[in-house]
């Protein structure tokens, strides 16, 4: 890179001029007012403090909003203690509504529950009574490895009652990812299922952690195992217990301690999209109070009429901050779904959406783009109208994504919510406010208020609107990541070495013409072609314009010429023919929607994409096909036999 293009680490090629503000009627009525900028720039991090003390109930009233004195180790209200479970519980029932509904639960076959908060206080109030007669104590580590059913809100939140800490693993990992966690975290229990349903069939779960805890040297002492499925089990004498002899026997009063704010709450480790899991540290009291406030702010939240729906699972970042944590302790009320969207049939989703009324929908880029190929019909067979507000997570949506989801799926009218934020972040963090911005399809647009959000160039220094570069927090947050378990230099090294006093994400972003943020993906798949810094989403989000294309995924691959060349590999929609014609027409809409620099010299038509367990396109394998390359570690893919349906594809 020459020196006078370096404030420039990308290039800005992608235009986009369609623009969404609210409705008036929105606008007038939304939580989130302009106002709320003004005062998180007035106020600093005592905006902060004013939102912890109106949003969750503490015991003891901490003492000083923020601690940086040992950074980049945070300490958030200091000298304040709070207890999460009391916060998401008890109090809505001290305060004459426990019998609001909490969750409303649907399991893959159609079997459902409907649990009332005070139903779910009792619950969790038995579940610690019978964790602390296991032995578990303030401090001690539980593995959560649980499919998404009640229980597993229902163990989360009782860890945080007594102040243990939970690490949950995703039911999808295997026994080894689930021994390493185990024994990363040195977890004295683990709270299991039987198993679930996954496709209209019965799936196990324990004997994965059977074969997690078969070799000697792990720190377990007992297994809890949720009843689900019925199917047969085998059995560890001592070791195993059921939960309905465990916590369906034990006593409905539990007294919550408060614990310090920044008392452990959990332990997530990251999904393995760039490399070794890292165990991400989050704490009590700043994590409360950021996911509730962008709960509440971000989605329009009002908790006595909305039923909100975040189809994240558990074992996710976003499944702990808009599941079990946010939309409790705001006193909210959501649907929990157990299975998949194609079960029994394509509409799924939609039935469910029409049977309760859900009014805010948050899902990720992945499962949009696949209804897309499903097609419009399916939806528009169900009544959507409840929809009122749309939220994406996970990766960036592409413009055509955008706009299907909003058409189809908001009826042209709800706004779109795009969320940028990371395992590390905790809660949201650049987001636009419904009733406040005008959404541009495609962008997460501006920092939540009280972030400091920037994009900087190689050299750290801020770059101009219509820039492209790295992006950075300057300023610490609330629910950041209080460091990764049992490695500090880690921590330093991973997100606090390439920058001075800046948290960096790992991802690329470009600032628009407006100021506006769009995310480029992660800096590690940027390209460069001849020269030119080109970011992977853009071109994806060029392809997927074109009516024949459902998917795309694009890498660099070393080439002679031009130092790296583009590889497009893409799914064709249901109606495209995959014949030479596609390629060419293909490589020249690339050309006109953004510059003849950003045409691939390879465009590869698959069946499908690699992709992580929580939907992420893994870049990497493709990568690897593309140079020609023995194909690396697939072990987190979510069907690991893509990789050879992908190389037959090719071959033929
Ligand atoms: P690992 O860090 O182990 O590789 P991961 O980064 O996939 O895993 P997450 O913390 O779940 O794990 O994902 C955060 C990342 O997801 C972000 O850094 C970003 O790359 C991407 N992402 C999340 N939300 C958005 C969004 N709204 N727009 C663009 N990218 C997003
Ligand atoms: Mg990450």
């Amino acid at each position: 890179m020459t020196a006078e293009r370096q404030g420039d680490a990308f290039e800005n090629l992608l235009h986009e001029e369609r623009r969404f503000p609210p409705s008036e009627e929105f606008a007038a009525q939304a939580v989130a007012q302009p106002s709320l900028y003004d005062e998180a720039r007035e106020q600093g991090t005592e905006f902060w403090a004013r939102q912890a003390r109106e949003l969750l109930t503490w015991d003891q009233d901490f003492t000083q909003t923020l601690d940086w004195s040992d950074a980049p180790f945070a300490k958030w209200f200091v000298g304040g203690t709070v207890n999460a479970a009391y916060n998401a519980l008890d109090r809505h029932v001290e305060a004459g509504l426990g019998e609001r509904v909490a969750i409303h639960f649907e399991g893959e076959p159609g079997d459902t529950r409907t649990i009332t908060y005070a139903e779910l206080t009792r619950e969790v109030k038995k579940a610690a009574n019978a964790f602390e007669s296991l032995g578990v104590q303030k401090g001690d580590r539980v593995a959560v490895y649980l499919p998404m059913i009640p229980e597993a809100v229902v163990t989360m939140l009782a860890c945080a009652r007594i102040g243990a800490v939970h690490s949950v693993v995703f039911g999808g990992f295997s026994a080894d990812a689930l021994r390493s966690r185990i024994d990363d975290a040195e977890a004295k229990l683990v709270v299991t299922a039987d198993g679930t349903y996954r496709r209209g069939k019965p799936s196990a779960l324990k004997p994965a952690v059977d074969g997690a805890l078969e070799k000697e040297g792990h720190t377990v002492s007992h297994v809890v195992v949720v009843r689900r499925n019925n199917e047969p089990v085998t059995w560890t004498e001592g070791r195993d217990l059921w939960w309905d002899d465990v916590v369906g026997g034990a006593p409905d009063e539990h007294m919550a301690v408060a614990h310090d704010a920044e008392h452990p709450l959990f332990i997530l480790y990251t999904s393995g999209t760039t490399g070794k899991p890292k165990g991400i540290l989050h704490t009590t009291g700043g994590y409360l109070t950021q996911t509730a406030f962008t709960h509440r702010n971000t989605f329009d939240l009002r908790p006595e009429t909305d039923v909100f729906w975040c189809t994240a699972d558990i074992g996710w970042v976003t499944g702990h901050s808009y599941v079990t944590y946010a939309p409790l302790v705001n006193g909210a009320t959501q649907l929990m779904y157990e299975g998949t969207p194609d079960t029994p049939h394509q509409g799924r989703w939609w039935e469910l959406i029409e049977k309760y009324r859900v009014s805010i929908l948050y899902t990720a880029p992945t499962a949009i783009r696949t209804f897309m190929k499903w097609g419009r019909d399916i939806p528009q067979k169900y009544d959507l109208s409840s929809i009122r507000v749309l939220g994406s997570v996970g990766e960036p949506i592409n413009p055509e994504a955008w706009m299907w989801y909003r058409d189809v799926i908001g009826g042209g009218k709800a706004p779109i919510v795009d969320t940028w934020w990371q395992t590390e972040t905790g809660a949201h963090m650049i987001a636009p406010m419904p009733g406040v911005t005008a959404t541009k399809p495609g962008s997460a647009q501006v920092a939540v208020p009280g972030i400091a959000i920037d994009v900087v160039d190689e050299m750290g220094e801020s770059v101009p609107d219509g820039a492209g570069g790295y992006l950075v927090i300057r300023e610490p947050w609330p629910a950041m990541l209080r460091g990764i378990w049992g490695d500090p230099q880690r921590f330093k090294d991973t997100y606090w070495s390439r920058f001075d006093d800046m948290y960096f994400a790992g991802d690329g972003a470009k600032k628009d013409a407006d100021g506006d943020i769009w995310l480029l993906g992660r800096v590690d798949d940027v390209m460069n072609i001849s020269g030119h810094r080109l970011s992977t989403t853009e071109i994806e989000s060029a392809l997927v314009s074109h009516p024949s294309v459902a998917e795309a995924a694009v890498v660099g691959a070393s080439d002679e010429t031009t130092g790296e060349a583009i590889v497009a590999f893409v799914i064709l929609r249901g109606s495209a023919k995959d014949d030479d014609d596609i390629v060419t027409t293909l490589r020249n809409h690339v050309g006109t929607e953004i510059g003849p620099i950003a045409k691939p010299r390879n465009i590869l038509v698959v069946p499908e994409l690699p992709k992580t367990r929580s939907g992420k396109i893994m870049r990497r394998l493709l990568k690897d096909v593309a140079e020609g390359r023995e194909v690396g570690d697939a072990t987190t893919l979510s069907d690991p036999t893509i990789m050879q349906q992908i190389a037959g594809s090719l071959r033929k």
